[in-house]
């Protein structure tokens, strides 16, 4: 018990770090000076073949690697690499007869004389040697009321595979060992642990006994990570179906659950403009505005549905013609709370460019429409007595209802693509367009930027430039949410 109890102390109050090298893993022990990581310059000699010699007298000690010269002076925190002066955040101390330098003598000092290059990831506590591939993933877990999902983000991006084996899915990593960051989980029966595996590239979940079936997605939420959602789903008699994924495609549809009732904001329909026949406008060099339209749109969803958990649909989901009375009404039919038309802008003038959003206007003609749509609603008699409120509103004058909610949200979207794509300068204004008349929700059309400017037409077909707009889009619903809600 009590040789129990004093390991216990001992590795918690300073834990090692884990070395990563080609060869394997190995611990290297952290002592804290002055609440800083040290390590033991003996430790480093053990782990790294290299040597030390002090010199008393001077007050000194030199580390040989790779016959090459560090010399440190004792409280001193400028050390020298084969004659280049190298400072640390500390100085190295010595106690008790051993020699201790900062952990940040490992990257700074180490490493240029071992000629290899040495990552420190100190949250992770691994110092990894050489240039493996080691990417962050972080694992999340969002229980819906009938099923769970596990998401897996891992930047940089890297394959992964899902295999299923007796009561466990590994998660197989194409790298060499895994920097893990993994919460504590509450799964409702769908999942007993997240852990690392048996192997250093391989995570493994453990099922638990409402867990039936499984679905695995993969996805690119930015340009630099990846991510991999793992549904798991309980035996199909109590669910509905979940709609099976389109063909591989770099933006394939995650299905994450919703988050209860509580919100003003559960359904989003995204328009993307154009489409079939209706190649909508044309830049110089031939790109298309209904394929960069589908493009964002797609994009768009894949970040809604995996950070806000709502239900997202698409006016189309690939090259096709459709009305623009057609698009307001499958809003209307899907009970969206919100519907965003995307759009790339044409001009005469070639230097024009920038992001425009767009809500409706009613003018003055229109008065007479929100007069007529008011007098629609008609009080039908309620179940157990009362009376409810129906809405029976043209779709033509639909939108009218919702103005001062839709220019609201313009200004969300303005806010939000402000800081990370250039604004033309009219950048929020209102028309009476077509798309929006029969919205019968909150509705905004954004013009992502002008495919008649050359420079424009290359940024609009680069996964960059697109994914800032659907992250600028994702922020201003994200505001929207909470201007509703409040
Ligand atoms: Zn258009």
């Amino acid at each position: 018990m009590l040789v129990i109890g004093l390991s216990f102390l001992a590795s918690a109050q300073t834990p090692p770090l884990t070395v990563i090298a080609r060869e394997g893993r190995k611990p290297l022990p952290v002592t804290s000076i002055n609440n800083q990581d040290y390590i033991a310059v003996d430790d480093i000699n053990a782990a790294f073949a290299t040597t030390s010699r002090e010199d008393r007298l001077a007050g000194g000690l030199t580390m040989t690697a790779r016959g090459r010269s560090i010399v440190l002076t004792e409280n001193q925190n400028v050390v020298s690499v084969a004659g280049r002066l190298v400072t640390l955040p500390a100085p190295p101390v010595r106690r008790d007869g051993r020699w201790y330098v900062p952990a940040d003598f490992l990257p700074r000092a180490l490493s240029s004389a071992l000629d290899v290059r040495l990552d420190l990831r100190r949250s992770a506590r691994l110092l990894i040697v050489g240039d493996l591939r080691v990417p962050r993933v972080v694992s999340r877990v969002d229980a819906g009321a009938n099923n769970v999902a596990v998401t897996l983000d891992i930047t940089p991006n890297t394959e992964a595979r899902v295999n299923a084996q007796q009561g466990r899915l590994v998660v197989q990593f194409d790298a060499d060992a895994l920097d893990l960051s993994i919460p504590l989980v509450s799964t409702q029966g769908f999942v007993q642990t997240i852990a690392p595996g048996d192997t250093p590239q391989t995570v493994v979940i453990t099922l638990g006994p409402r867990y039936a079936t499984h679905r695995v997605t993969a996805s690119q939420p930015d340009p630099a990570s990846g991510r991999v959602t793992i549904d798991l789903m309980p035996a199909t008699t109590d669910v509905a179906p979940v709609p099976a994924p389109p063909s591989p495609a770099p933006d394939t549809r995650l299905v994450i659950p919703t988050q209860g009732p509580s919100t003003g904001l559960r359904t989003v329909v995204i328009d993307p403009g154009h489409g079939g026949d209706e190649l909508g406008t044309q830049g110089p060099k031939g790109t298309v505005e209904k394929e960069i339209t589908l493009s964002v749109a797609r994009r768009l969803r894949t970040l809604i549905e995996s950070r806000l958990g709502l239900k997202v649909f698409l006016t189309r989901e690939d090259d096709r013609t459709m009305s623009l009375d057609d698009r307001s009404a499958f809003a209307n039919n899907h009970h969206a709370d919100v519907f965003l038309s995307i759009h790339a802008n044409y001009a005469v003038r070639p230097a024009l460019k920038g992001a425009e959003v767009y809500y409706l206007t009613v003018e003055r003609a229109d008065e007479e429409a929100r007069k007529k749509a008011a007098e629609n609603a008609t009080t039908l008699p309620a179940l157990g007595g009362g009376s409810r409120a129906i809405d029976l509103i043209l779709w033509e004058t639909a939108q009218a209802r919702y103005l001062e909610q839709s220019a609201s949200l313009a200004g969300f979207i303005e806010q939000s693509l402000r800081p990370r794509v250039e604004m033309s300068p009219r950048p929020v204004q209102q028309l009476p367009l077509r798309v929006l008349v029969g919205a019968n929700m909150p509705a905004a059309l954004v013009e992502i930027g002008y495919l008649s400017n050359t420079d424009q037409e290359t940024q609009l077909g680069t996964a960059a430039y697109q994914d800032q707009i659907a992250l600028a889009l994702l922020d201003a619903l994200t505001k929207f949410r909470e201007f509703l809600e409040h």
